[in-house]
This record gives structure tokens, C-alpha cells and sequence, in this order.
């Protein structure tokens, strides 16, 4: 295979494919929060489409933005941002977007799950497009904040109005993606790539590495606390230095003993059969039997969901590192996230 690189910044971009546009946000959780209050602070005209009266509403009036019902904000809008959780998409869809969509409407996700797996089909005659940042929404906003962005993705599904790319890059630019850098791909890509990265490395390769490595050294006898300093408050800055510098510039920084160690033993913590196991999932994702498999787990009442949630917040890394958390002298002040108002 060969791939092209091919990246958008701010220069490349027509703002004015967003500025001469009304914008709903549909939902105001991670994303919804990250991207609308970056397009108000960037001059497009946004509401947010939410449950009137429910706990998201008062958020996003707490922090100023004008607030709709979902029906309403489809009907007023020119362009809908879809930020709702993908599981009740398709639902939300049929019954408050779809009658009031007319044609010549853009249609955006942040994921492409729903239209790649054909639960939201549609009509031929609106624009389908994705803007999907390759961060958490929160970080969406903290680096907007901090005059930086996060990287994100475009794509397009169907185009009737013909400039929908276009638009895209807009709406990516005045949520800060162009001081980072924009890509674009297809709706298939974009939904099996997300799904793998947040399953094998980043969500579920992460959590089940750092409390794996956390259990080997307590049940060894070590304080837990120790156990928690090298297993899950370290990697945040390990990750810090392979985010700015690659790999490499982790080894530079590292003794010469932990890059020994790093070359000859990593490779025997993930190995073969683990790589193996990641192309499983892979072709799960791909077949479609992970995405059956979550919306099933979702529409028998997510048990296994909350189960398995609770249990992860019980362990005794979540007990010990709040605990030790508290100790650090900065407190909650620069905290991202603040679940009270976003
Ligand atoms: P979220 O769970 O944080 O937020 C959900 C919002 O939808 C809340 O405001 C909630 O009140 C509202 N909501 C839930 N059920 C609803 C219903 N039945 N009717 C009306 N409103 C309802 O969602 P999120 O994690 O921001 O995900 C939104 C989209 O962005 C998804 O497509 C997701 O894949 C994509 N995405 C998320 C992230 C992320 O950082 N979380 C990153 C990239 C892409
Ligand atoms: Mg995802
Ligand atoms: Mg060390």
C-alpha cells in the first residue's frame, strides 16, 4: 500500500465556509462540550441541540451558550454536529433529526460508526461529512485554550451540495485542528481505526497494562503505593516525551539501564501471540462483530457495561492513587476535567 501525506493548516482553510453557517451541536459531553465553546470562541453562530431542562442543558447554559431542543436546533440549524454517545444515535436520529432534515443540510459526526455500519442511512439529498478530533473533547478545548489543537480527521460520505469538504476543513479549523493539522480520510477508515486504537493500545491495551503491571509488584509484596508511582503516574510522563519526540527521544531522556530493559524485555511482555490477538480484534472490528456485540450490549440494558465499570473503579489503583493525588500541592485548579461543569 502507499499513502500520500497530505495535511491542512489554517492557511489552506476558507473560514468563511463555517462563519456564514448556523451550527448545531446535538449533545454536550466530552466532544460536545470540547467543540462547541472552540466555535463560539471562534465566531460561528452555535446553539446546542440537548434534552431541555436536563443536566447537559444547564451545563452549556452555565458556560453561556444558547440551548434548543434537538428538533428545534435541527430546524434552525445549516449544519448538525451529531455528539451524542454513538449507541443512541441511530434511535435519536429517527425520531428527532430525521423529520425535521431538509435537503441541502450538512450532517456531521465526530465518528463514523453509525453511517460506516449503516445504522444512520441518510437521505441522499443532505451533505454527510465528519470532523472527528483525535483527542479527548476536553483536550479539544484545553488546547484550543492553550493556542494549540488537536489533531483531527475529515471525511466525506456523500457531497450533493458539492463543497462539504470544504466546510469540513472550516469547521475543524475554528475548533483550533488547523494549528495542528487536519486529514483526510473515508468514514470506513476513520471507524475501524478508532475502533482498534481505543480497544488494543490506547483505552484497552493502556488500563490492562498499567493495572497488570500494578498487580505483579503488590501481589510481590511491594507497597502499593510504589506500585502506582511506577505502573500509572509515570506514564503520563514517559508518554509526554514519545508524544513530543517519538520513541526515540524517550530512550535519549532514560538511563541507559531502562532503555536496556525497554529493547530486550518489552518485547517479551507483548509478544507474538499478543500481536496475534490484536488482529483478531482487528477483523472483528472489520466484520462487524464488535459493533453487534456493543449495540446488543446496549440494548439489553448495558449490565456487563456497568459491571465491568464498577469493578475498575473498586481496584485498588483507582483506592491508592486518589489517595496520593490529593497530596500533590496543585490540587483541582488546572484540572481538564471538572465533572460538575463539563
Ligand atoms: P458523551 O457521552 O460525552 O456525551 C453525550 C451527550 O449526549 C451528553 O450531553 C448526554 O446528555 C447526551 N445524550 C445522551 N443520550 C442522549 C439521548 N438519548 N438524547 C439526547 N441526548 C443524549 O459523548 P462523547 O464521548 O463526546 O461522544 C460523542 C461522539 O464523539 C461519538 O460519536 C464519539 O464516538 C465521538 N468521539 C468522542 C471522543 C471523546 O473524546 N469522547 C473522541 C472522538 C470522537
Ligand atoms: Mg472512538
Ligand atoms: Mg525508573
Amino acid at each position: 500500500m502507499s499513502h500520500e501525506l497530505k495535511v491542512y493548516t489554517d492557511a489552506d482553510i476558507d473560514k468563511s465556509k463555517i462563519l456564514n453557517k448556523k451550527v448545531a451541536v446535538i449533545g454536550y459531553g466530552s466532544q460536545g462540550y470540547g467543540q462547541s465553546t472552540c466555535l463560539k470562541d471562534s465566531g460561528v453562530d452555535v446553539v446546542i441541540g440537548a434534552r431541555v431542562g436536563g443536566a447537559s442543558a444547564k451545563k452549556a447554559e452555565a458556560e453561556g451558550l444558547k440551548v434548543m431542543s434537538i428538533e428545534d436546533a435541527v430546524k434552525w440549524a445549516d449544519l448538525i454536529q451529531i455528539l451524542i454517545p454513538d449507541e443512541v444515535q441511530a434511535k435519536v436520529y429517527e425520531e428527532q433529526i430525521k423529520p425535521n432534515l431538509r435537503a441541502g443540510q450538512y450532517l456531521m459526526f465526530a465518528h463514523g460508526f453509525n453511517i460506516h455500519f449503516k445504522k444512520i442511512v441518510p437521505p441522499a439529498d443532505v451533505n454527510v461529512l465528519m470532523v472527528a478530533p483525535k483527542g479527548p473533547g476536553h483536550t479539544v478545548r484545553s488546547e484550543y485554550i492553550a493556542g494549540k489543537g488537536v489533531p483531527s480527521l475529515i471525511a466525506v460520505y456523500q457531497d450533493p451540495s458539492g463543497d462539504s469538504k470544504e466546510v469540513a476543513l472550516a469547521y475543524a479549523s475554528a475548533i483550533g485542528a488547523g494549528r495542528a493539522g487536519i486529514y483526510e480520510t473515508t468514514f470506513k477508515e476513520e471507524t475501524e481505526t478508532d475502533l482498534f486504537g481505543e480497544q488494543a493500545v490506547l483505552c484497552g491495551g493502556l488500563s490492562a497494562l498499567i493495572k497488570t503491571g500494578f498487580e505483579v509488584l503488590v501481589e510481590a509484596g511491594y507497597s502499593p503505593y510504589m506500585a502506582y508511582f511506577e505502573c500509572l503516574h509515570e506514564m503520563k510522563l514517559i508518554v509526554d516525551l514519545v508524544n513530543q519526540g517519538g520513541i526515540s527521544d524517550m530512550r535519549y531522556s532514560i538511563s541507559n539501564t531502562a532503555e536496556w530493559g525497554d529493547l530486550t524485555i518489552g518485547p517479551r511482555v507483548i509478544t507474538p501471540a499478543v500481536k496475534e490477538e490484536m488482529k483478531k480484534v482487528l477483523k472483528e472490528i472489520q466484520d462487524g462483530k464488535f459493533a453487534a456485540e456493543w449495540l446488543s450490549e446496549y440494548n439489553s440494558g448495558m449490565k456487563k457495561f456497568r459491571q465491568l465499570e464498577k469493578e475498575g473503579e473498586e481496584h485498588q489503583i483507582e483506592v491508592v492513587g486518589k489517595e496520593l493525588r490529593s497530596k500533590f500541592s496543585w490540587k483541582d485548579n488546572d484540572k481538564i476535567i471538572n465533572r460538575d461543569k463539563n
